[in-house]
């Protein structure tokens, strides 16, 4: 091992340079802590970083911040632009001769296509929305839940292509009914201004203002000891002592890295975590057949597509565009990535007809990892979530879209990145550890 003799000791290290790694490192610097964040990567921001394409800012798929996320953003220093996009919404269902027919929302809910008996079942889910009860809903599988309000088939897949579009998971039978319903109710979203890349280029800005020190390139392979002697050991064989690691590496790289190993019961809940993922079609396009179809998602089929530029800036070049195409993967079947690629393709046939000829550039991501787990009804919901504090474990924290009883995807890295590091500062251990002197 590489014992550095000028290695300093850390309050805390955080693993992953992520948004959630970013934030908590913010709100530890603040409280004086002294804080080293690691990355495996070349590059900061994770699963937030935005490419150039095209002279084109491209989020690593469809990207939308809630702006129930805007209120952590700004006690971390950072206030994203953008705007939310005021498309409207088209819905394709299979057609009755196997081709597929793309609907206008105003032409679902005015023409004929639904019954008027459907259209009242629409209405009436939606108006009830927000005075759901949902704490006896954490339970409940979407799917159970949605056949005991709604008998038509047809209303039940407009209403799961709004979840979909929420929460980036297709798997109503094991998605918690009462997790959903709380994400619909904070559905309100922005397109950023230059990417996410711009979200991540501001927090690494007031992490540095802040004094945290920040090293790409550095994979750690073991977490060993627990508070207040912790070390992390680098791939390089460095060792890095401190009091505590937050690790942001999602929950089966943080299982892999612990010496020792958590027991088969401690570590159950990690294991049984079941990763939300897409496949994604991004283009930079110049311009499009049909401009004024900015928005639409599938029905009957687990599809999105949206013009990204129609809210916010994402390219010097006037004349071109940012548009996300995705399937929504299922959570257990393993679907073929040609095959989900040619799907979308066919989707692009049916809303965009000609769009080929005016792709500047693509790229097809077949199996992004969107989230690291669904929030399912069997765990209990949000509240069924581990951490942010490692059971067995003191001293260890876990903070990401896996992590604690708040929001999903990116608002749960941010509330668990909160979470973690107010649980550090508060010293909850530091407690402990005198006790024990005492005793
Ligand atoms: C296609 C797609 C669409 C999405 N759309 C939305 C959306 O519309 N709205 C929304 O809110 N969220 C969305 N998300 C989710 C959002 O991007 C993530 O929830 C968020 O970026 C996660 O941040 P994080 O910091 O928790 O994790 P990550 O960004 O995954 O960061 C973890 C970091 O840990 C590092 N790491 C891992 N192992 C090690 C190790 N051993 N040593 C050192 N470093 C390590 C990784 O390199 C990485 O940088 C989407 C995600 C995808 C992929």
């Amino acid at each position: 091992m590489t014992q550095n003799r000028n290695e300093p000791f850390w309050d805390v290290i955080i693993i992953g340079a992520g948004i959630a790694g970013l934030t908590a490192s913010i709100y530890l610097a603040q409280a004086g802590r002294t804080v080293l964040l690691l990355d495996k990567g070349s590059h900061l921001g994770g699963r937030a970083a935005s490419t150039e394409i095209a002279s084109a800012s491209v989020n690593l798929g469809a990207h939308a911040l809630y702006k129930s996320a805007l209120p952590i953003l700004q006690e971390a220093g950072v206030i994203p632009t953008g705007a939310s996009p005021k498309a409207p919404v088209m819905f394709v269902f299979e057609g009755a001769n196997g081709g597929n027919k793309a609907l206008p929302l105003a032409q679902l809910l005015l023409g004929s296509f639904l019954t008027w008996h459907e259209k009242t079942q629409l209405f009436r889910f939606y108006s009830r929305l927000r005075k759901t009860d949902t704490s006896a809903l954490h339970k409940v599988s979407l799917q159970a839940y949605l056949e005991s309000q709604i008998s038509s088939p047809r209303v039940r897949n407009v209403v799961l292509a709004l979840v979909r579009v929420s929460t980036y998971c297709d798997a109503p039978d094991l998605v918690s009914a009462g997790a959903v319903i709380e994400q619909l109710n904070h559905s309100q979203v922005m397109y950023v201004d230059g990417g996410w890349k711009t979200i991540v280029s501001q927090l690494t800005e007031q992490a540095q203002k802040g004094g945290v020190s920040i090293r790409t390139s550095s994979p750690v392979r073991e977490i060993a000891g627990s508070y207040p002697r912790m070390t992390v050991t680098l791939k390089d064989r460095t060792q890095l002592r401190t009091s505590y690691v937050l690790s942001t590496a999602g929950p089966a790289d943080t299982l892999a890295i612990l010496n020792p190993s958590l027991t088969p019961t401690e570590a159950a809940v990690y294991e049984q975590l079941i990763p939300v993922r897409a496949a994604c079609l991004d283009l930079v396009v110049a311009g499009m057949p049909q401009p004024k179809t900015k928005f639409v998602l599938g029905a009957d089929y687990p599809w999105y597509y949206s013009n990204h530029s129609t809210a916010a800036s994402l390219s010097d070049n006037p004349k071109y565009a940012v548009v996300h195409v995705m399937k929504y993967l299922p959570a257990s079947i393993h679907s073929d990535p040609l095959q989900d690629k040619s799907e979308l393709e066919g989707f692009l046939d049916l809303i965009q007809p000609g769009w080929r000829k005016h792709v500047v550039q693509h790229r097809f991501l077949p199996r992004m990892l969107v989230s690291h787990a669904v929030v399912t009804a069997a765990a209990g919901g949000l509240l069924g979530r581990p951490g942010p504090a490692v059971e067995g474990r003191p001293g260890l924290y876990v903070a990401g879209d896996w992590v604690g009883s708040e929001g999903m995807l990116l608002n749960a890295s941010l509330a668990s990145a909160k979470e973690a590091a107010r649980s550090i500062i508060s010293g909850k251990e530091q407690d402990k550890e005198g006790m024990h002197r005492g005793a």
